[in-house]
């Protein structure tokens, strides 16, 4: 194999790897799907207690992701949202309003972005083909560093305009930028990978222009909360513990349902049996159960109800 293919080939394998993107495990990621958008609450390419991590399309603005944690912690940097009240964390129009916000500020880093797509995948390859492997370089190096200084500075403005608090992501993302033009194509959409933190998932989902499958999402996280274990572990995508808390988020997610003509009262009817063996059901995941069995296995849910013949 030639020179030539091969530097193409590792760069497209590099470029790629910046299309990856890890979530705590405490958070819903948020990626683009076809026209709308998807939230992913687990699974992934890999995943473990910690996190898993996630593809989205290798494509500057279409690679957009947010982030948004289930339970903001005390001190979180978020500069806007810290620990909204529950009005907040559920206001669709908060959200829109913010969601647009960030999108304008970061704007002159499109021009940036694509430019240096364009250098990579459109100029290089001709170049290569035309000029030879030593002029490419010395070109492209002359047309990376003066895009991706462009870039940092853009970045570091707008980003400790609008979050100021994080300094230290602010810091992350700026070398990252500084060190490959590659991460620096990336700058657009990963400084605003938190821009919806603090805000409730489910809200987001709302939010979120193009949205599939909000209802089974919201049904999910309702039956959750409503059938919440006490010693249920905190590595799975816990919200409020407290009850009263708890009760709250439920109330909202009832009120953003009926919003979107959805009754909530179907999230809590019980489900036909799948199969005529099937007499009882588990009220939070809606797994069906013979008459023998005594509790929940997936969650140990002790309290299994009777599924109407
Ligand atoms: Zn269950």
């Amino acid at each position: 194999m030639s020179p030539v293919p091969m530097l193409l080939g590792c760069l497209l394998l590099l470029y790629l790897s910046e299309f990856l993107v890890w979530v705590r495990s405490d958070a819903w990621l948020f990626r683009r799907r076809g026209r709308g958008w998807e939230a992913l609450t687990q699974g992934g390419l890999m995943s473990s207690s910690r996190g898993s991590l996630h593809w989205v399309y290798p494509v500057p603005q279409l690679g957009r992701a947010y982030s948004v944690r289930t339970s903001p912690p005390a001190g979180s940097t978020c500069s806007t949202a810290l620990r909204p009240s529950i009005d907040t964390a559920f206001s669709v129009v908060e959200i829109g309003r913010r969601y647009q916000g960030v999108e304008e500020a970061f704007q002159t880093l499109r021009w940036t972005s694509w430019c240096l797509w364009g250098l990579v995948w459109v100029m290089c390859p001709l170049l290569l083909k035309f000029l030879g492997l030593q002029s490419t370089l010395w070109i492209l190096i002359a047309g990376t560093l003066i895009f991706m200084v462009a870039n940092a500075w853009i970045l570091a403005r707008a980003h400790s305009k609008i979050f100021s608090e994080s300094g230290d992501e602010r810091l992350r993302l700026v070398l990252s930028a500084c060190l490959s033009p590659l991460a620096a194509i990336r700058s657009l959409d990963l400084a605003q990978k938190q821009a919806l933190d603090g805000f409730h998932p489910l809200a987001v989902a709302a939010a979120l222009p193009g949205f599939q499958g909000w209802d089974d999402l919201a049904a999910a996280e309702w039956r959750r909360l409503r059938y919440s274990v006490a010693s249920e572990s905190s590595a799975s995508s816990a919200i409020p513990v407290d009850a009263a808390e708890s009760a709250e988020v439920r109330a909202a997610i009832e009120v953003l349902a009926r919003r979107r003509g959805i009754d909530p009262a179907h999230w809590d009817s019980p489900p036909r049996a799948e199969d005529t063996a099937h007499t009882q059901y588990c009220p939070r995941c809606r797994t069906q159960y013979t008459g023998q069995a005594t509790r929940c296995r997936d969650f140990r849910w002790t309290a299994l109800l009777p599924i109407s013949q």
